[in-house]
């Protein structure tokens, strides 16, 4: 017999709380948060919808996992501490065995960073999962899109790519690096760490999750600058670069989502109390639009990012 909407929540999403800011957890109307004294709340949400999101023959474990991660990355590039989220599953059925693959994927990341799932909501219909996370932020701190200024230099976390190639593997490309390239599209590590650490550094900061070129579009947007990209000190691991030999798709490095790297501005004077492990890949300038130079001629580089409503 199917598990019925109450022990569902009972069996599968209901743990005890890790951390003091839990007030009261899952099985009231509403969660309760303590928000410490000089701390705002940082908010987002993230929704993954079969077929537009993920493949319908995803493991439910690396789809827990990936759903908290994307939002993880969010309060990463606000520069916030996760403490809780909420969950919004909606599915055609109860299917126990899916429910515990992805309840054992998403906990796993969960108990990584000691976020407590603390509510959320059931219901029946297509496979859609909803997440919304919430961080601490000490009061004015918060790393927005809009703080970018002209002459800092533009840094990145991790490697760019690598999830575009899990994709194109999925997509029937064969190459070298299958594995890690795969591991990097279904189950993308949060830049928690890093958002910490750069919160007194950094002015600008977003997280890649529909590639470097749209991304930092955002910050030079909001920022009202623009940048210029050199295109060789981008951090390509070597099985993109052996694709981008295969193929001559040189542009998929900047174009390719699901990276959830960090990209960040920092002004010069800053960048010596960044620690090692950040690659400086350009830099924010007074004129506006985003430029690349490569092979020693700078042109207008034109994105156009994944829209849904398209
Ligand atoms: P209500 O009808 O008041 O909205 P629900 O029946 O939707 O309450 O949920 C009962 C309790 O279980 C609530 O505390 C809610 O936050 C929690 N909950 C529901 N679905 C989930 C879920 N998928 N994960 C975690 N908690 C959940
Ligand atoms: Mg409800």
């Amino acid at each position: 017999m199917a598990l019925a909407e109450f022990d569902l929540i009972k069996q599968f999403f209901t743990r005890a709380a890790q951390r003091e800011t839990t007030a009261l957890s899952v099985g009231d109307d509403c969660a309760l948060l303590n928000i410490p004294e000089g701390y705002e709340l940082a908010i987002t949400t993230d929704t993954m919808v079969e077929g537009v999101h993920f493949f319908a023959d995803v493991e439910p474990e690396q789809l827990g996992y990936k759903l908290l991660a994307v939002n993880l990355s969010d309060l990463a590039s606000m520069g916030a501490e996760p403490i809780a989220i909420s969950l919004a599953l909606t599915m055609p059925s109860v299917d126990s065995n899916w429910l515990q693959g992805f309840a054992k994927g998403l906990f796993s990341l969960a108990d990584k960073y000691r976020v407590d799932l603390i509510g959320g909501d059931t219901t029946s219909g297509a496979l859609t999962l909803s997440i919304q996370a919430m961080g601490l932020v000490p009061k004015g701190q918060a790393l927005k899109r809009s703080a970018a200024k002209v002459g800092d230099l533009i840094y990145m976390t991790g490697y760019l790519g690598d999830a575009g190639l899990g994709l194109k593997i999925k997509q029937g490309y064969q190459g070298k690096g299958i594995e890690n390239a795969l591991k990097r599209f279904n189950m993308p590590e949060p830049r928690i760490e890093n958002g910490l650490e750069l919160r007194p550094i950094a002015n600008g900061c977003i997280d890649i999750s529909d590639g470097l070129a749209a991304d930092l579009g955002h910050i030079l947007e909001e920022s009202a600058v623009g940048a210029s990209l050199d295109y060789a000190c981008l951090p390509l691991s070597e099985s993109v670069i052996d694709y981008i030999k295969k193929t001559g798709d040189w542009q998929m490095p900047l174009l390719a989502g699901d990276d959830y790297e960090l990209c960040f501005t920092v002004s010069p004077s800053r960048a010596r109390k960044l620690s090692d492990g950040y690659r400086c890949v350009g830099v924010i300038e007074q004129k506006m639009g985003l430029r690349l130079v490569r092979e020693g001629i700078s042109t207008v580089f034109q994105v156009n990012g994944f829209e849904h409503f398209r």
